[in-house]
């Protein structure tokens, strides 16, 4: 069924490279929800796989002694959302990736997939963006650590060298300590949907809940990357939660900073549309959020390991 050369299965990360590095055929497989449906079409047909799935370090949810939170990209969308600390600390991103295809894509495919695939409709590359998100990747010449604002070069494509895996999503702490956040996707039916639209909103309050210190607004599908609308945030520094006009601010601003496609899912004008709007809905919920005291301090290390 499967026009497959070799398929190996890497032990290590470090297995992983030495074999990407000895066959310039050969592609990483994680959950291979991307790859198996791309070589059934016949894209890649008779290269060779190398499987990073049964390598323990690449999975879960860690806190490093400065409080960063580590991601392992290979734990899959169903473990990610119900970790505790994703839970506690970055419950927007157990949101996103509940948005992902349904109960079986979401046991089987990888936060690790979802970036490195470099698709701008990837449900978790929105709130990925806003949290600055740091991509470790080694390589043959060692590791380098990628901010992923920086990851993505074109559609599908991004720095990421043939011969390098993804080990971490690294999220500091300034990143995430106090922030609410809330992650919208308009699609056409609720599940088994690659999102037309995807926006998350984040904010951090001052202390007495009244003025927003700041904002991040990242997008997928509002351009050939995922993006944040850095313009936007800056306006919204500083402003009133009770003045309603910020609502307007953010829908209008926005639209400054994106540059969506028409396709055969949704005209250029309906993306407008839908960048607007759910721009100016998820900054309400997540100020609602903030109010409601979500917002997380700091993470213990140590206090969940798995
Ligand atoms: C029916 C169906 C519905 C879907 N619905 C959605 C949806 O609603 N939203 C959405 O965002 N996606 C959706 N997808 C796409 C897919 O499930 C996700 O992109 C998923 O996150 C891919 O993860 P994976 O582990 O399966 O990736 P794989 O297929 O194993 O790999 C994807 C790409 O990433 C690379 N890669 C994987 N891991 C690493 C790593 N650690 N280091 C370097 N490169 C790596 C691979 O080489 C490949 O290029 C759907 C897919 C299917 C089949």
């Amino acid at each position: 069924m499967f026009d497959i050369e070799h398929y190996f299965e890497a032990k290590s990360v470090e297995e992983a490279v030495r074999l990407l590095s000895e066959h310039e055929d050969a592609e990483i497989i994680c959950g291979g929800t991307d790859v198996l449906v791309k070589l059934r079409d016949g894209k890649g047909a008779g290269g060779s796989l190398v499987s990073i799935h049964e390598i323990p370090s690449l999975r879960g949810v860690r806190v490093l002694p400065d409080a960063t939170l580590e991601i392992g990209p290979a734990t899959c969308f169903t473990d990610l959302t119900n970790h505790p600390l994703i839970q506690k600390y970055l419950p927007y991103l157990g949101e996103a990736v509940d948005t992902v295809g349904g109960p079986q894509v979401r046991n089987q495919g990888t936060i690790g997939g979802n970036i490195c695939n470099g698709a701008t409709s990837a449900d978790s590359a929105a709130t990925m963006q806003t949290l600055n998100a740091v991509v470790v990747l080694v390589g043959p010449g060692g590791v380098r650590r990628v901010p992923v604002t920086e990851f993505y070069t074109g559609p599908g494509r991004t720095v990421r060298q043939h011969d390098e895996v993804c080990r971490a999503f690294e999220i500091k702490p300034e990143d995430y300590v106090g922030f609410t956040g809330c992650y919208m996707k308009y699609g056409k039916r609720a599940a088994m949907e690659i999102a037309t639209l995807g926006c998350c909103v984040r904010v951090r309050l001052d202390d007495a809940c009244s003025r927003i210190e700041e904002t991040r607004i990242g997008y997928g599908v509002a351009a050939p990357t995922p993006i944040r609308c850095r313009n936007t945030e800056a306006a919204l520094a500083g402003k009133s939660v009770e003045d309603e006009s910020i609502y307007e601010l953010i829908g209008t601003s926005v639209l400054d900073e994106v540059n969506p496609r028409s396709s055969w899912r949704a005209s250029r004008e309906f993306r407008l549309q839908l960048i607007s709007e759910l721009a100016k809905r998820a900054l309400k919920e997540a100020i609602r959020r903030s109010l409601n005291h979500e917002a997380p301090g700091a993470a213990v290390p140590g206090e969940e390991r798995r």
